[in-house]
């Protein structure tokens, strides 16, 4: 069995591996209390040589696996929460559960985890050191990375020394599937959001002289914000701010005391999300003023940016390329905007995420339903690539 390339032995283990990423998309669950979720993964674990530890604020599960000889330590992570929506597909493995989807692929990024636990079990001789597999809650904004890390994910296994690197995947809905595409350097970005309160005085819709109508004023704003970009923002580091949701009033006949904006801004570098939080603040409190009416703006600080180390991130590239032939691992052209919480783990150790191609069949690139779509569909196929490369790049990293 040993001697069988990556690949086709992970080609073996897809069934069991899509029938597990089934299971877990049929009954998705949020934030930081997956119970559903984390049983399945410990049962799928079970017989594996693995030493598991289970999280005491979360469902995490944190799995090690000692190969033959002492060496370094490897993180693999795979994150295990869902999203609030309502899945609009007709998969026969839909979710049972109103309002709650799979929608971001970490239903597939828990399952091939635990495919590559399995294939690294059977390769386990020729690892020297611990590949520690991270089953993650609470990615989609509740950064349940850093509860990991302060559980102790950062710390020695027994015997073994503290983790040197991190890799984790993310799938891609657009892409080429069982491609993987990755980046050295900034490769996803900041995550600040913000609410902005216009407060204005209420009134008869044909007197707005005797009212403070806050509803031109938060439109005016939120066109402000998007020549904020264009105009105080260097173009070469990037940023995109998105009013998301706008909110004032309640019948056509009544100038309302209040509107609300809230948004999104993502970055690549400090400067700029600093530049563009100030920003904000500035716009919303200025336009108010400027008519009379006060703003209070509100900032919840998300994410930072996620920084692919570079050496990491071209020693990814080469596996990548080794496994799976140069056409099927590629350079990503750009960062993207989305953001994610395995940052904070790239900021304590080097690591790199990369991008696994899951578009679905009978679609194109321009038309496959993005990542948070309530049509979101994932190709299995491209599992198989996922699971190789978590092991390839456990193997590689702890070779001798
Ligand atoms: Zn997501
Ligand atoms: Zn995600």
């Amino acid at each position: 069995m040993n001697d069988l390339p990556l690949l086709k032995e992970a080609q073996s283990l897809l069934d069991d591996v899509a029938q597990l990423r089934r299971a877990i998309h049929r009954e998705p669950e949020l934030g930081l209390d997956l119970p559903l979720t984390q049983a399945k993964v410990l049962d799928a674990l079970q017989g594996l040589p693995l030493q598991v530890r289970r999280g005491q604020r979360t469902t995490s599960v944190m799995a090690d696996l000692r190969g033959s000889q002492p060496g370094r330590t490897l993180i693999l992570r795979g994150d295990m929460d869902a999203l609030p929506l309502q899945e609009d597909t007709d998969v026969a493995f839909k979710s049972s559960i109103d309002g709650r989807m799979h929608a971001c692929g970490h239903d597939a990024h828990t399952a091939m985890l635990v495919g590559a636990a399995k294939l690294l079990a059977r390769h386990q001789q020729a690892l020297c050191g611990t590949v520690r597999f991270m089953f993650q809650p609470g990615e989609e904004g509740y950064a349940g990375a850093v509860i990991m890390m302060d559980e102790g994910l950062l710390d020695a296994p027994r015997g073994g020394s503290p983790p040197q690197a991190a890799f984790a995947l993310h799938a891609a809905p657009r892409w080429a599937p069982g491609t993987i595409l990755i980046r050295p350097g900034p490769t996803l970005a900041s995550t600040d959001n913000f609410t902005i309160v216009v407060r204005g005085r209420g009134g008869h819709a044909s007197a707005p002289h005797m009212a403070a109508d806050p509803v031109p004023v938060a439109c005016e704003i939120g066109i402000a914000l998007q020549t904020l970009v264009t105009r105080s923002i260097n173009v070469f580091s990037p940023a995109v701010l998105t009013v998301g949701k706008i909110q004032a009033g309640t019948a056509a006949n009544i100038i309302p005391e209040v509107a609300t904006l809230e948004g999104t801004i993502r970055t690549l570098s400090p400067e700029t999300r600093a530049k563009m939080v100030e920003g904000v603040q500035r716009m919303a409190h200025g336009i108010s003023a400027a008519h009379g009416l006060e703003a209070e703006v509100l900032h919840k600080a998300g994410y930072p940016v996620t920084v692919n180390d570079d050496d990491f991130a071209r020693f990814v590239l080469d596996t990548g390329r080794e496994l799976l032939g140069e056409e099927r691992c590629l350079e990503q052209p750009s960062p993207q905007l989305a953001g994610e919480d395995f940052a904070y783990v790239l900021e304590q150790i080097p690591g790199a995420m990369a991008s696994l191609g899951t578009r679905p069949f009978g679609y194109t690139e321009g038309d496959a339903p993005n990542a948070h779509s309530n049509r979101y569909l994932l190709n299995e196929e491209a599992l198989v690539a996922g699971m190789a490369m978590y092991a390839g790049v456990a193997l590689a990293y702890l070779k001798e």
